[in-house]
C-alpha cells in the first residue's frame, strides 16, 4: 500500500488522504479518445494537450487511469458540493436505487415530496412551490415560460455575460457569442453587465441598474415578463455583481410587472459559504429560483422554485417530464442537503474560500498575469490580463496555466468571454491543505511563465 500510495501522489507535498485506489485495468486514454471521435459529438471539448482519463473519485480528488491523484479544484463544473462519491449520497442513491428506480408523478412517492419540503425550507419568503426538471437549462426554460405565462409578456431581460443554458429559450438568455447559434431567440434583451471589473461604472450598481430601466422605457411596451441573472456569472468568469445591483434592477422590473428570476445553477447550494443562495448577499428575495448541478452532487436534477400564487399558471397546462422528480435523484438531494449541514460545508467553504482567495490575491502581487482575483467561498476567479492596465485577455497563458497545473496535480476550469479567467469551484469539503497545494501549484506556474 506503501508504494501504491507513492504511485498515486503527484507530488510527496500534495495533502493527505486515507484513500488509494485499485490498479486500473480498464481501455487506455488513447482507445476512449478513438471512440469518442467516432460515436461521440463533435462540439465535445477536452481541456488538456494529454485528455485526462478519468476513473474514479473521492471527495475532492480524482484519480487517473496511472492512479494519480488530483485536487480537483473544479468540481465538475461547480456541481460536485458534497465531494465525489460522498458515502452518504451513494448510500441514498443505492438504496433508493434497490426500492424503485422509476415511477412517475402520476403515482405517490414519498421521496419527491419530502425533497420538495427539504428544498422550500431553505428558501426565504413565499417560495415554497417546487418543479422538479433534469438540468439547469431545462430549469431556466420552465422559469422563463411560468413567467411568460403569468404575466401575458413575452419580454425578459437578462445581463450580457450571462450564461443560462443552451435549449431554444435559455440559448436567447444566454448572452455569450461562443454559446450561441444563428437560430430565432426572441424577446430577450440584453442589459450591460454590472461587472466591476470590467464594467464601466466600476462597483456601482445602482448605475448599472439604471440599463436596466433604459431597456424596458425603450425596449419593450413598458411591461416585462422577467428579469433573470445569476448572482455570481460562473461560465462568464465568476463575476460578482456590482453591490445594490440586484435591489435596483429587481425594483425596476417589479415596477414593470416582470418578476425576478435567480438563476443559481452554480452559486446556490451553500457555495459562496457566506449564503446557502447567492441572491441572499445582495438582500433581495426573488419571485423564482432555479438550480441544477450542487443540488444532486451531480446525479441529473434541477428544480424551480417558485410562489404558490405563481405557480397556479400551471394548473392550466399539465407541466411535468417523465425524470423530473426521479426519485433516485431526490434521494440524492435530501441526502446533500444532510451533508451540506451535518458537515458544515457551508461553513467551511466560507473559511476555506476566503483563504485560499487571500493566498491567490497574494499571487496577484507577485505576478503582473494577475488582473483580478474575485469571487466567494468555493466560487473564485483569476482574471488572466497581458497588461493590467489595458486588462488584455491573456487567452494563451491561461490555457498554458491550466494544462501545466493538471500535470502537477491540480484541476482547475477556465471561463469568462475572453476565455482568461482561471475558475476555481472545488467541491465545499476543500481543505486547507487542498488550498496551500493549489496555490503553490499556480506559484510555480506562473514562476515559470
Ligand atoms: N445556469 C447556469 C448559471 C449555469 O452555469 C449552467 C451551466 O453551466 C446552466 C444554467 C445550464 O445548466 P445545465 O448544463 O445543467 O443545463
Amino acid at each position: 500500500t506503501a508504494e501504491r500510495r507513492k504511485e498515486v501522489l503527484m507530488a510527496p507535498e500534495m495533502p493527505p488522504f486515507d484513500y488509494v485506489p485499485p490498479p486500473y485495468t480498464g481501455p487506455s486514454g488513447d482507445e476512449i479518445m478513438a471512440k469518442r471521435k467516432e460515436y461521440l459529438s463533435p462540439s465535445l471539448p477536452h481541456f488538456y494537450q494529454t485528455p485526462l482519463n478519468v476513473v474514479e473519485g473521492r471527495k475532492q480528488y480524482l484519480y487517473d487511469d496511472r492512479g494519480r491523484r488530483y485536487v480537483d479544484a473544479f468540481g465538475g463544473i461547480a456541481t460536485v458540493c458534497c465531494g465525489h462519491c460522498h458515502p452518504d449520497v451513494v448510500a441514498a442513491i443505492v438504496e433508493q436505487t434497490k426500492k424503485l428506480q422509476h415511477s412517475t408523478v402520476l403515482y405517490l412517492n414519498h421521496v419527491i415530496a419530502d425533497f420538495a419540503q427539504a428544498l422550500a425550507s431553505n428558501l426565504p419568503g413565499k417560495l415554497k412551490v417546487v418543479f422538479f426538471t433534469n438540468s439547469g437549462t431545462e430549469a431556466n426554460e420552465l422559469a422563463m415560460m411560468i413567467a411568460r405565462l403569468y404575466t401575458g409578456c413575452h419580454d425578459i431581460i437578462s445581463l450580457r455575460n450571462a450564461y443560462h443554458g443552451n435549449a431554444a429559450g435559455t440559448m436567447g438568455a444566454t448572452a455569450q457569442s461562443i454559446w450561441k447559434f444563428n437560430v430565432v431567440q426572441s424577446g430577450v434583451h440584453h442589459a450591460v453587465n454590472p461587472d466591476p471589473y470590467r464594467g464601466v461604472f466600476g462597483s456601482d450598481g445602482e448605475k448599472y441598474a439604471r440599463d436596466v430601466q433604459d431597456i424596458i422605457n425603450f425596449g419593450t411596451s413598458g411591461n416585462v415578463a422577467a428579469f433573470i441573472s445569476e448572482s455570481i456569472q460562473g461560465v462568464g468568469g465568476i463575476v460578482e455583481l456590482a453591490p445594490g445591483y440586484l435591489p435596483a434592477a429587481y425594483d425596476s422590473v417589479r415596477k414593470a410587472g416582470g418578476l425576478c428570476i435567480a438563476d443559481e445553477v452554480q452559486a446556490g447550494f451553500a457555495r459562496t459559504g457566506s449564503h446557502f443562495w447567492g441572491f441572499e448577499a445582495q438582500g433581495v428575495v426573488p419571485d423564482i429560483v432555479t438550480m441544477a448541478k450542487s443540488i444532486g452532487n451531480g446525479i441529473p436534477l434541477g428544480a424551480v422554485v417558485t410562489t404558490p400564487e405563481i405557480a397556479q399558471v400551471l394548473t392550466r397546462r399539465s407541466d411535468f417530464n417523465t425524470f423530473g422528480g426521479n426519485p433516485v435523484c431526490t434521494a440524492a438531494g435530501l441526502a446533500v442537503l444532510k451533508v451540506i449541514e451535518k458537515e458544515k460545508l457551508q461553513e467551511n467553504a466560507f473559511e476555506v474560500g476566503s483563504y485560499l482567495k487571500e493566498r491567490l490575491n497574494g499571487l496577484k502581487y507577485k505576478y503582473e498575469l494577475i488582473g483580478d482575483v474575485r469571487g466567494r467561498g468555493m466560487m473564485l476567479g483569476v482574471e488572466l490580463v497581458s497588461d493590467r492596465e489595458l486588462k488584455t485577455p491573456a487567452k494563451a497563458e491561461t490555457l498554458q496555466v491550466i494544462d501545466q497545473m493538471k500535470e502537477l496535480g491540480v484541476l482547475i476550469g477556465k471561463g469568462g468571454y475572453y476565455g482568461n479567467v482561471l475558475r476555481v469551484t472545488p467541491p465545499l469539503c476543500f481543505n486547507k491543505e487542498d488550498a496551500d497545494f493549489l496555490t503553490d501549484a499556480m506559484d510555480y506556474t506562473l514562476s515559470r511563465m
